[in-house]
């Protein structure tokens, strides 16, 4: 293809600037102080299991969801693939890189540290391994993800993790009896 005349200066692929992703690096700047509001919920959620069972997980389910979807799209900008892994990955969301890598970052960071995709993006794996030195499970950075169970898409992680965690004690305490 002939060479134009006229070449933007700084354009990118995607039409968005540095402002988009604000909150979502200030989540990752705040990934130890939002690790803690985590690991509370999650307890409170565990001490809900019985209210959860009585109601029904499955019935439990949209209210939960939507309001899981609304707190994590404003902080996260969450895509609600159904299986969390922020609290692995330093408060930055891997579905929002471009390739949807569970495992990155992928071969393709600018020296800036910003996505080769998204060139205005800072690569979201650079800001999960950032926000994961300031975490108090810093190391979980290091566990391989598992391949996303696209089933699982607009469900709420939430109550997953309440309900495995709940079956994981119990087995726990069968096996002590
Ligand atoms: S990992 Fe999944 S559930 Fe967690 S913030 Fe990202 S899209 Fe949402």
């Amino acid at each position: 293809m002939p060479k134009a005349a006229y070449q933007p200066a700084k354009a990118s692929p995607v039409v968005r600037n540095r402002s988009a992703f604000t909150i979502r690096l200030w989540s990752v700047r705040h990934s130890k102080f939002l690790e803690k509001i985590y690991l509370a919920l999650a307890a409170v959620f565990l001490k809900l299991h019985p209210l959860w069972n009585f109601i029904g997980y499955s019935r439990a389910e949209k209210p939960v969801m939507l309001v899981e979807k609304a707190v994590k799209t404003l902080l996260f900008d969450c895509r609600m693939c159904g299986q969390c892994a922020l609290s692995d990955t330093g408060m930055s969301c891997p579905m929002n890189c471009p390739k949807s890598l569970r495992n990155g970052p992928c071969g393709g960071v600018r020296p800036n540290g910003n996505c080769e995709v998204e060139p205005d993006m800072p690569c979201v794996w650079v800001e999960a391994w950032r926000g994961a030195q300031e975490m108090k499970s810093s190391d979980n950075i290091l566990k391989v993800q598992p391949p996303v169970d696209h089933s699982l898409k607009g469900t709420s992680s939430w109550l997953r993790v309440t309900s495995d965690e709940a079956a994981r004690k119990q087995t726990e305490n069968e096996g002590v009896k």
